[in-house]
């Protein structure tokens, strides 16, 4: 499925993610979270899955799932590093213990650097879901991921774009939101819409170094806020029907249901363990240290860990110990605290817990909510969410007759309960604000301007006022 209409009735399957090749990757990314986690191993470590802990996970997810599909996630560092061979075993695992009539989804999810012909065409064969990590336009991609030698990347991953959709494989993009790919939302949104995506995952890089401090790559909350709300008003004017990004679904999802399907808004976290190539369990693929090891599979069944106390309690602590800010919260219902890894930050009550991107969750789902209520009424009366579409393109026609037919004294049509002239007419550049002598812009509100002055309009050519 592709499209946000199709999207908006789907389900959730049994999930968890693998790292065949732990947290080895080809690249050097500024912002990565996971590189680090080698310090968890031997100095000798291998950093290979191997066949008996290979068998025990595919065993295990399968026994422990409670729906088909069966969803394997294999992550990396990357896990194109693990080999053809690996993942043929893995595949032949998956037939060998799945019940009568189930199935399994193999999803990657990759940096595509070292995805050829050969990978191209066994993704295809094996029908293998995609995931391609690009950070936008070449200017935002480069600066932070890099290859080990300092080279740029985003040549061949977009290489890998045009083999994988060769192969009739189109991949879901994961884009991530840094101090570099938000300074300019639209720009990068519309060049990965322009490339032909239909589904788009932007991850915010919260990143802390080893004392605490949040990194440079990292975006502010103010960044993340104005990021979303500026892609946003571009998505749900123009793209509703041909690409889904994940976070605004998920809000639909919010509307439509009470409840995301995603373990950041859903109300407690998922239970997606983080399985590491020596058959090490965590409860997180964001939680990978020591104490949240649940154990490993060549002593415990991924049941017996996923249905431990210790990852239950994990799982409940994100509604838990959520700080009261957040449970006294207007938008609790879509942004749930975030996720608990960003929760660093303390209320303005100074109580500890809250979530490092409050600032920006609050002015995202303030700003978008009514229009995400709106397309779960759609949904909720059997109809395309993609419709709000239209009914903006009305409405902002209609607003634009109002415009043209408002005098300068009339009530602004955008509804601010000022006079016309005082308000968007000012501000559309229609008529000029008075300058004083001091050289300060004061409001219009008192200065006839003669019809035929003449003013600045949008594109900064004189243009004459408009009759009063
Ligand atoms: S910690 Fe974050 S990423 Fe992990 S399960 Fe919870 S919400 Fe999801
Ligand atoms: S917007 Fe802020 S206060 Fe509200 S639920 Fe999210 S993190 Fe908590």
């Amino acid at each position: 499925m592709s499209s946000l209409d199709e999207r908006a009735v789907s389900t959730a399957t049994s999930v968890s993610i693998a790292k065949p090749v732990g947290p080895i990757c080809n690249l050097h990314c500024d912002y990565c979270y996971y590189l680090d986690t080698v310090d968890l191993f031997a100095r000798d470590e291998r950093f290979r899955m191997s066949e008996q802990v290979l068998e025990r996970y595919v065993a295990g997810a399968i026994a422990g799932a409670i729906t088909s599909p069966v969803h394997f996630v294999w992550h990396g560092g990357e896990p194109l590093l693990a080999g053809r061979a690996f993942y043929e075993s893995a595949f032949e695992l998956q037939r060998r213990y799945l019940p009568a009539g189930w199935t399994c989804l193999n999803s990657m999810q990759t940096n595509g650097t070292l995805l050829d012909d050969r990978w191209a065409t066994f993704i295809a064969e094996h029908h293998v879901a995609v995931g391609l990590s690009i950070d936008g336009h070449p200017a935002a991609h480069d600066r932070l991921r890099r290859d080990r030698r300092g080279r740029e990347t985003h040549a061949r991953v977009l290489a890998a774009l045009a083999r994988l959709r060769a192969h009739g494989v189109e991949p879901d993009i994961l884009c991530t939101v840094n101090a570099v790919s938000a300074t300019d939302p639209l720009t990068l949104y519309r060049y990965l819409r322009d490339l032909g995506v239909s589904w788009i995952q932007f991850i915010p890089v919260v990143a802390r170094d080893h004392d605490g401090v949040v990194t440079a790559q990292s975006v502010t909350p103010e960044a993340f806020g104005a990021f979303l709300c500026a892609v946003f008003d571009e998505w749900v004017r123009h793209d509703v029907n041909r690409l889904v990004v994940q976070g605004f679904l998920e809000g639909l999802f919010v509307t439509t249901s009470g409840h995301g399907t995603l373990c950041v808004s859903a109300e407690t976290c998922g239970q997606v363990l983080a399985i590491e190539h020596d058959g090490s369990v965590y409860s997180c693929d964001h939680f990978v240290d020591r104490a949240h090891r649940l154990g490993s599979l060549r002593t415990d069944s991924l049941s017996q860990l996923a249905n431990s106390t210790r990852q239950k309690d994990f799982t409940a602590a994100k509604r838990d110990a959520l700080p009261t800010q957040c449970r006294d919260c207007t938008v609790l219902a879509f942004c749930r605290g975030g996720c608990p890894k960003d929760r660093f930050t303390s209320t303005a009550a100074g109580e500890p817990g809250l979530n490092y991107l409050c600032a920006g969750y609050r002015r995202f789902f303030e700003h978008a909510r009514t229009r995400l209520e709106r397309m779960g009424e759609l949904v909720a009366r059997r109809q395309r969410p993609s419709l709000i579409m239209t009914e903006l393109a009305n409405a902002e026609a209609s607003r634009e007759r109002s415009f043209e037919l408002s005098r300068r004294n009339d009530p602004c049509p955008c509804g601010s309960g000022r006079k016309f002239k005082n308000c968007c007419l000012m501000l559309r550049g229609l008529i000029a604000p008075a300058t004083r002598r001091d050289g300060r812009v004061t409001s219009q509100s008192d200065v006839n301007t003669p019809a035929s002055t003449p003013t600045v309009g949008d594109a900064g050519e004189a243009k004459p006022a408009p009759t009063p």
